[in-house]
């Protein structure tokens, strides 16, 4: 086996432990009553070029090697890098499906129940899954050997999260008022005490 092959493998069972970490609780979603949608047909979208970034144009390259003309040489280092990545970035997303628990929703919405989750590892910041999704991007840029369907990933994710983040905070303002104002004033965004 080459090293170009064991980090798309690493690639690939990271999507999939990806997907299984989040399946019980999409299951559970379904079933927990919302308060308020707030993303619309606008964040369904941004979801969508997401997808596009972070599964189906890394996925077609995996199963394909299509482009071609983007291939490069992967070193052992780099492999190891990718994977460290994205064994972190499987920790944390499961850590926050743990700790955001029924108050977790992949469009943006709020729940009949919704509580403010403000401590352990959302404690110092408040968007650690979005985090986790910066580790999950920045792995995929590191493991495939073609940077079009490498850099695919953060590209995608920036969208999302730079187009997201603002409404997301105001939903949660909205919401919770005083109290999100005074976590805010304590937390940062998604790097401990950097951003
Ligand atoms: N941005 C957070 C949560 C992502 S899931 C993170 O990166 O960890 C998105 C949903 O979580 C939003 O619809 C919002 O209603 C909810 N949410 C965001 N921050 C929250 C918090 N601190 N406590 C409870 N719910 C939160």
């Amino acid at each position: 086996m080459t090293i170009s092959l064991i980090s798309q493998l690493i690639w690939g069972f990271g999507v999939v432990a990806w997907f299984i970490i989040r399946l019980p609780h999409q299951i559970r979603s379904r079933k927990t009553p919302i308060a308020q949608r707030a993303g619309g047909w606008r964040d369904r979208i941004l979801l969508c070029i997401s997808l596009t970034g972070l599964g189906l144009i890394p996925g077609i390259f995996v199963f394909t090697g299509e482009p071609h003309f983007a291939d490069y040489a992967i070193s052992a280092i780099q492999m190891v890098i990718g994977a460290v990545l994205m064994a972190g970035a499987l920790v944390l997303f499961h850590l926050t499906h743990k700790y955001l628990g029924r108050n977790w929703s992949v469009t943006l919405d709020t729940r009949a129940t919704h509580k403010l989750v403000d401590t352990g590892i959302y404690s110092r910041i408040r968007h650690p899954m979005y985090t986790a999704f910066w580790l999950l991007a920045i792995s995929q840029a590191v493991l495939l050997p073609n940077w079009f369907a490498g850099l695919a990933g953060p590209i995608a994710w920036a969208t999302l999260y730079f187009l997201r983040i603002g409404h997301e905070e105001k939903l949660m303002i909205d919401t919770f008022g005083e109290q999100y104002r005074r976590y805010m004033l304590r937390t940062k965004k998604v790097i401990p005490w950097v951003y």
